[in-house]
């Protein structure tokens, strides 16, 4: 089956003309329709838009065209802007809201001949682990749909992981690429912040936020940053150097590779067959000639004090600009005030409603110090952990979430067990570090684990070496969930 093939695997064979990008693209669409019903990934299916895409890259394949991405079929997080194509962020606020331009991410991946199968669901604004934050639906996670995909890119994850994408684009301010990706079994990369351009990418929390790439293998997740890596003039915080060559720097071999295990992410709560899935990940480096030694991050459990101030904080002022009067869906009430009252009343969650609470609260006057410059000051400690501990290791290995994926409705009424699935994933966030997740195992449930590799800022290309090595020696990542199709 075309589905079966990872994007690497499907790009060679595209390029040696096995099959069209025709093919490709209506075998994908084919299992959407199968599939989705069950698993709900998708917020809207561009089929129209997706055939019209593929018979383009067909003709530039006719021509020799060698675009790195020609004819691969991607799923989008729907935070991501395209024009002329509805881009809701998961919020009824955007409902109907039809961008003028299209993220700069986006525009990189369509010039390398990538092609948009449709837009993923997503917790609200991407505040969420879930994506039962969404306005819209609930993403179920394809080994067991009475359970949760992880979130808030769970739509993308879930996606990749139920076949109906080779890969897809996720953001991460706190976790939303890599504990997704655990809770679905498969692969992905969130980048150092500022190595791909924000541009078209719905902010959240602006310090934070960081677009990533899934796919079935972190080799695939190369391929896709390499497109999107690089400076974009319209994001002033995007870096001004070139990124290497991704790919290139997937050699397969980690021997002599200084690989940290930070004592402080092996702690009580942890769920054992992951506990145990990522000790035998680590055990693994090792046998592959890598120097495994502990470290430690003193500073990591303020991690989620210091995030949920500071996401929150700039949550509050990012999303003042949704009043009904420039996006979206306005009240039918008289006079400004009430118009935007009433609008932001029923045009946002409950959660997104909890975050502008505790970040305005947070930055108003008499507070600001004690509690947003306090916690700024506590992330350039956790920063500073980790340019410590880079300074004797190369990668660092953690487990990516405490638990498996929970059951739909589990969290929900419990706010500070939803933001404890992101434990681990928080601190190289607020450090702007690159970070990425690979498979490493399965609980006695049958739900996969997923193992963190941590690096220095910039240094993708080692995290994916490393992450890559580790695939090329196990076959967790192979491994797929069976979904029934329906007809
Ligand atoms: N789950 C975290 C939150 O709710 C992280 C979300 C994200 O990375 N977008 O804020």
């Amino acid at each position: 089956m075309l589905t079966d093939l990872t994007l690497t695997e499907a790009r060679d064979r595209l390029r040696a003309g096995a099959f069209t990008a025709l093919d490709l693209t209506r075998a994908y669409l084919d299992r959407i329709r199968a599939v989705d019903p069950q698993v709900r990934a998708f917020l809207l299916v561009t089929e129209e838009q997706a055939l019209e895409a593929a018979q383009a890259a067909d003709r530039r394949l006719a021509q020799g065209d060698d675009a790195p991405l020609l004819g691969i079929p991607l799923a989008i997080k729907d935070v991501l802007t395209t024009a002329g194509i509805p881009t809701t962020a998961g919020s009824r606020i955007l409902e109907g809201f039809v961008p003028p331009y299209t993220a700069t991410a986006l525009e990189r991946l369509f010039a390398a001949g990538a092609i948009m199968l449709g837009k993923t669901n997503t917790d609200e604004f991407a505040m969420g682990s879930s994506t039962e934050n969404s306005g819209y639906c609930v993403t179920r996670n394809p080994w067991d749909l009475g359970r949760v995909p992880g979130g808030s890119s769970g739509g993308s994850a879930a996606a990749v992981a139920a076949r109906m994408a080779p890969g897809a684009l996720g953001t991460d301010t706190g976790g939303s690429v890599r504990q997704p990706a655990a809770l679905c079994g498969v692969s992905a990369i969130k980048p150092s912040y500022g190595r791909v351009s924000r541009y078209g990418l719905i902010a959240f929390a602006s310090s934070l936020d960081q677009i990533g790439a899934f796919g079935r293998t972190l080799a695939d997740c190369a391929a896709l940053l390499g497109v999107m890596a690089g400076h974009d003039p319209k994001d002033s915080t995007s870096v001004p150097d070139a990124p290497p060559d991704y790919t290139q720097a997937l050699t397969g071999d980690v021997h002599g590779l200084r690989v940290g295990v930070p004592r402080e992410f092996f702690i009580d709560g942890i769920e054992p067959d992951i506990e145990r899935a990522v000790r035998a990940a680590i055990e693994q480096f090792a046998a592959l000639g890598a120097d495994v030694r502990e470290i430690s991050l003193p500073h990591t459990r303020y991690g989620i004090h210091v995030y949920y101030l500071i996401a929150p904080a700039e949550a509050s002022a990012n999303l003042a600009r949704f009043d009904g009067v420039r996006y979206g869906p306005r009240a039918r009430v008289e006079g400004m005030w009430p118009a935007y009252k009433v609008t932001r009343g029923q045009g946002f969650g409950p959660e997104v409603k909890r975050r502008i609470m505790l970040g305005t609260y947070a930055l108003s006057a008499g507070y600001y110090d004690a509690y947003y410059l306090k916690a700024q000051k506590v992330r350039t400690l956790i920063r500073q952990d980790f340019e410590q501990a880079f300074r004797e290791v190369d990668v660092i290995l953690t487990p990516a979430t405490p638990g498996t994926a929970f059951r739909i409705g589990e969290k929900i009424d419990d706010p500070l067990q939803m933001y404890l699935a992101d434990i681990f994933t928080l601190t190289p966030s607020l450090a702007g570090v690159p970070a990425a997740c690979v498979p490493c195992g399965f609980d006695a449930n049958g739900l996969p684990v997923g193992l963190q590799i941590i690096g220095p800022a910039f240094d993708e290309a080692t995290v994916l070496r490393a992450g890559d090595a580790y695939q090329r020696v196990t076959g967790w990542h192979t491994r797929r969930p069976q979904i029934a199709e329906s007809s």
